[in-house]
């Protein structure tokens, strides 16, 4: 067995190719007539908020998109000053803040609005908000039809300011475009309706990645584009189009390559045993970091596809290298990414952990480091 490599800075790290954020941002610049909204909640899937949203204002986004006031305050600690609007639940101690940081708020109820407009009364900044309908998530929003009575008493606080008006598509990724539509339709009946009232704010907007790349007709004044930008597909019948490509990729090193005699048990459990002499290596990642503690993980090594084998601890796993004779200690290991001419996508990922890729990237844990390219 050959000699240890020179160990890098990190055992395990998260490469981010921030040309491809700005790329895949600047296609929805290019190829929609609206403004583009980078959605970076829960830490930009996973990608690093600060950064990724300096890529994405980089290709074009003017405006950012978050899920918590949480979010919405560091990005604005961090020196963003482009508007952001928080789509979920803003607290009501929290309204003050958020506030004065000219940040934007989701509603749906009239409470929400009177809080928000006393939180605002003795600052000079307005309340922001935006007007959601729930034209068919059921998730978060006013019923379409109480929306332009909201509207209606929105506009009697003078320290409030409807900047907005939006929903939220349910199935916008499916080949069934029916249900996209019945959305759309219910929204355009609550714009005729603000419309009359002459209450339509300069900003709607539906479009999620899905419906932005799918749905023209449902682009509005802005589309709020999250999965794509990061060069990941919204569904298996949702694909991106060939320029998009994914920002992140996984990786580690092997800190311990060995070889065990037959019947030995491995890891937790001794659920494998060696079945003759292996190649057994150590990788420094595991559940903790956002690893699914499941059977029939694989990793690259070597430009191989390699089997982990016994169970996924927090911190590290092991894979079988039988196939990769001359690995050693320090080579590269690819949990999501390139490693010669293979490939592991998050989709990948995904599938085998019974899920989406959306769950894959945001559930890195923060403890691996980010590296910005
Ligand atoms: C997360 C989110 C988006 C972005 O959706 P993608 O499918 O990632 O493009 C848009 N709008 C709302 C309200 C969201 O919660």
């Amino acid at each position: 067995m050959s000699s240890t490599k020179p160990f890098l800075k990190h055992a395990t790290w998260i490469e981010v190719d921030l040309g491809a954020i700005e790329s895949n941002v600047r296609y929805f610049v290019e190829n929609t007539s609206a403004r583009v909204m980078a959605v970076v909640k829960a830490n930009a899937y996973g990608h690093g908020s600060e950064q990724a949203a300096k890529a994405a204002i980089r290709g074009g986004a003017t405006w950012l998109g978050v899920a918590r006031s949480e979010e919405a305050l560091e990005l604005r600690r961090s020196g963003f000053q482009v508007p952001i609007l928080i789509m979920g639940l803003t607290p009501y101690r929290q309204m003050p803040e958020v506030i004065a940081a000219k940040v934007s708020m989701t509603v749906w109820d009239l409470e929400q609005v009177r809080v928000a407009a006393a939180a605002a009364t003795n600052t000079v900044e307005h309340a922001r908000l935006h007007l959601k309908v729930d034209t068919g998530m059921s998730r978060l929003g006013a019923q379409p039809e109480e929306a332009v009575e909201m509207g209606q008493r929105i506009v009697q606080y003078p320290t409030v300011a409807l900047e907005g008006v939006f929903t939220h598509f349910a199935r916008a990724d499916e080949r069934n475009r029916a249900p996209t539509e019945a959305q759309e339709q219910k929204l355009q009946q609550v714009l005729a309706g603000l419309d009359a009232a002459g209450l339509r704010p300069s900003l709607v907007h539906a479009a999620n990645s899905a419906a932005a790349l799918m749905h023209p007709s449902a682009h509005f004044d802005m589309v709020r584009v999250g999965i794509s930008i990061y060069g990941l597909h919204p569904s298996p019948d949702c694909l991106l189009p060939a320029s998009f490509w994914p920002a992140l990729s996984w990786k580690a090193q092997l800190s311990q390559v060995k070889i065990l005699p037959a019947g030995r048990g491995l890891s937790y459990g001794h659920s494998y045993v060696t079945r003759a002499r292996e190649m057994i290596g150590t990788v420094p990642v595991g559940y903790a970091d956002g690893f699914r503690r499941l059977e029939g993980n694989v990793v690259l090594v070597g430009g191989r596809r390699v089997p982990v084998v016994g169970r996924v601890c927090m911190d590290q796993i092991l894979v079988q290298l039988d196939e990769v004779p001359t690995a050693r200690a320090g080579d590269e290991v690819v949990i999501i990414g390139e490693q010669g001419k293979e490939r592991i996508t998050a989709e990948e990922v995904a599938t085998r952990w019974g899920t989406i890729n959306y769950e894959v990237t945001s559930g890195l844990a923060a403890r691996v480091p980010r590296l910005f390219t």
